[in-house]
């Protein structure tokens, strides 16, 4: 069978018996009991459940390293690039299954045990995927926290997860920048107290160090043994508990569990990235969001592929890092997101062209929707033509991709995600919740279930249903808004809660962003609403130029009159604000709701804001705030 027979014989398999598709898929994983049942979810209030391989057992941490130490165990697991180009090293599988198992036995002796919280607060440093696969290993639920967030974010989380142990580092090194993970971590612990600490030493730099509390990670390691048995998980025993971006509101505390989260991350891994034994897939995620755990640690890892973790920044020491760092590892796979494309973009090709690029075989995206002229750019001038683009849509909430294109089969176009993968099973409906047909535009819902979903919002087991269910009632809701086009293909129109009703004519954030940044002076753009008179809702864009492009009521009115031919007369902006830089999430992602409070000229109700990267941004905004 080639590839393109194998995607279609997928896709008939899970619709004709999904029961028997999905215990075959499980065979991608090592079992200690194999399951007899595999899907048992329901989406209906009487009996709501998401429900995966209830009676299999099996340890997560046998499957991304024990079982590949016969065949694969000199084979590179991580290859570690620090902020400085060049700071880094590799280490095999068995060296990672060696540390894995001592980080186990330190937890144990600290008190840890099967159930228990781990909160990991880390640079992005091989320890930190020891840690998570540690805990995996004995049963302990781990909470990575994004290293960027500040101590009351992190006592936030260490709270709500009620975290026995924290594992963090000394300092971080970001862009040449020192960042005080201790202390910051002293400061959340006097607010959320945890029983211990385990501190990795990164930089050597000065710590406090609490006795009866805090342990080093070297005096630990020197004390326990290399072998480590692993705790036998029930499927659905949870295996970690991670913080949503919070571009939408409050972060939810996802929980995600043993088998079906696993399977999920291992199947989709393959399908999209397809690493074979001489491929070295980078994914630049940080190991605080998602894409981190699924895509830098545990699906790569599940399938014994080479995975880079990456402890710096795509501008540091310059913007061609990226490409730099690719051809001097050897990566053929690389995995990013729009917000990291748009700014290297932002600041020309001479960045990238500079290195080559010739061992480079697929590119991915992930985050947001990625404006075509972004999409472009990767294509021709990261990919020189040659590499498929591979633009994955998911969520925290979905463990792992869902909507995204297998390269060699699914023909790309520019902008979208193209199609469910196998066992994904997208709708659209209308507000009222009527399944809409074809082409057309709608709220894009899930039907049913697939093993990556999430189980519940840690503490709290209603919000899951009531957060997620109860929109459309039977389905589970996105979120997001989405186009179905004549080819069935799927185009994510941003957050519905963002869509701009103007004149009665209701149009989505990322079809007015992907028009003004297509022009050739701009950088990065987001579209919001704002009251208007006579049209309901007018149309708010913040514009952020190219390096060195100056601002002029000129350029204003010909941004207008290029959205104007680019989409027609509704689309184009009432009002346009030139802006340095945008409010972003610390994963990147643009932040609408506070743009729209901006807009709407109510600057004082920004709301939650401990997500943002650079607070700062904001001041600036409402400084330059203009009439419509
Ligand atoms: P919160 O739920 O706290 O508001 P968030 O939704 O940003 O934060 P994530 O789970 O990190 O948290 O992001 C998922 C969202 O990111 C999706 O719902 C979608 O809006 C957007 N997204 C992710 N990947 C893509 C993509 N390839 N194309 C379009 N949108 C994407
Ligand atoms: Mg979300």
């Amino acid at each position: 069978m080639d590839a393109k027979q194998e995607l279609a014989a997928r896709h008939e398999a899970v619709q004709r018996d999904p029961e028997g598709y999905w215990l075959q898929e499980a065979r991608r994983l090592d079992w200690d009991s194999f399951p007899t049942k595999a899907d048992r979810s329901s989406f209906d209030q009487a009996d709501f459940g998401i429900r995966w391989f209830e009676d299999g057992e099996l340890n997560v941490s046998v499957n991304c390293l024990d079982r590949h130490l016969d065949t694969s165990g000199d084979r590179t697991a991580i290859v570690f690039e620090g902020d400085e180009p060049g700071e880094g090293y590799s280490l095999s599988y068995r060296q990672v299954y060696e540390e894995t198992c001592r980080f186990a036995n330190a937890l144990k002796q600290c008190g840890v045990g099967k159930g228990d919280r781990v909160a990991i607060y880390m640079p992005m440093i091989p320890e930190a995927a020891f840690a998570m696969m540690a805990c995996a290993r004995i049963g302990a639920i781990h909470s990575v926290v994004f290293g960027g967030f500040s101590p009351d974010s992190l006592a936030d989380r260490i709270q709500d997860c009620g975290a026995k142990l924290l594992v963090t580092a000394d300092e971080g090194v970001r862009g040449g920048k020192r960042i005080p993970l201790k202390a910051n971590a002293d400061k959340a612990l006097a607010k959320a107290p945890c029983e211990a600490v385990i501190m990795v030493r990164r930089t050597g730099g000065e710590v406090n160090f609490v006795e009866g509390r805090d342990r080093w990670w070297h005096d630990l390691r020197a004390s326990v043994p290399a072998e480590c048995l692993p705790e036998r998980m029930n499927a659905e025993d949870p295996l970690f508990i991670l913080y949503t971006s919070g571009s939408t509101g409050k972060p939810k505390g996802v929980m995600h569990t043993t088998g079906g989260y696993l399977l999920w991350v291992a199947a989709t891994f393959d399908m999209l990235f397809g690493a074979k034994e001489d491929d070295v897939f980078w994914c630049t995620a940080d190991v605080g969001w998602v894409t981190g755990h699924s895509y830098v640690v545990y699906g790569p890892l599940a399938n014994g592929a080479t995975t880079v973790m990456f402890d710096g920044v795509p501008s540091y020491p310059d913007f061609g890092r990226f490409w730099e760092t690719s051809n001097r590892l050897g990566v053929t796979i690389f995995y990013t997101a729009p917000t990291a494309i748009r700014a290297l973009m932002r600041e020309g090709k001479d960045w990238v062209q500079r290195h080559d690029r010739s061992q480079l075989r697929l590119l991915g995206t992930v985050g947001e929707p990625i404006n075509p002229e972004a999409w472009n750019w990767y294509h021709d001038v990261v990919g020189e033509g040659r590499c498929e683009i591979v633009d994955t849509w998911w969520q925290t909430e979905t463990g792992g991709a869902l909507i995204a294109p297998v390269p060699g089969v699914t023909k790309t176009k520019p902008g979208s995600a193209t199609k469910p993968l196998p066992g994904v099973f997208p709708a659209l409906v209308d507000n009222e919740g009527a399944l809409l047909e074809g082409s057309t535009e709608g709220n894009l819902v899930l039907t049913q279930s697939w093993p990556g979903q999430m189980r519940g919002v840690w503490g709290d087991p209603n919000r899951f249903f009531q957060t997620y269910f109860t929109t459309y009632p039977g389905r589970y809701f996105t979120g997001d808004g989405c186009r179905r086009d004549e080819d069935d293909y799927y185009w994510i129109t941003g957050r519905v809660d963002d869509v701009i009703n103007v004149s009665g004519h209701r149009m989505g954030t990322a079809e007015v962003e992907s028009a003004l940044v297509a022009h050739p002076k701009v950088a990065e753009a987001a579209v919001v609403g704002m009251p208007h008179d006579v049209k309901g809702q007018g149309i708010y864009a913040f514009v952020t130029l190219n390096a060195g492009e100056p601002e002029s009521e000129d350029l204003r009115q010909e941004l207008r009159q290029f959205v104007r031919t680019e989409i027609g007369p509704i689309a184009s902006p009432d009002a346009i604000q030139f802006a340095s830089a945008l409010p972003k999430t610390r994963s990147g992602k643009i932040m609408r709701r506070i743009l729209r409070k901006i807009a709407e000229g109510e600057s004082d109700k920004v709301g939650d804001t401990s997500t943002l990267a650079e607070p700062a941004v904001v001041e600036a905004l409402i400084a330059g705030a203009v009439a419509g």
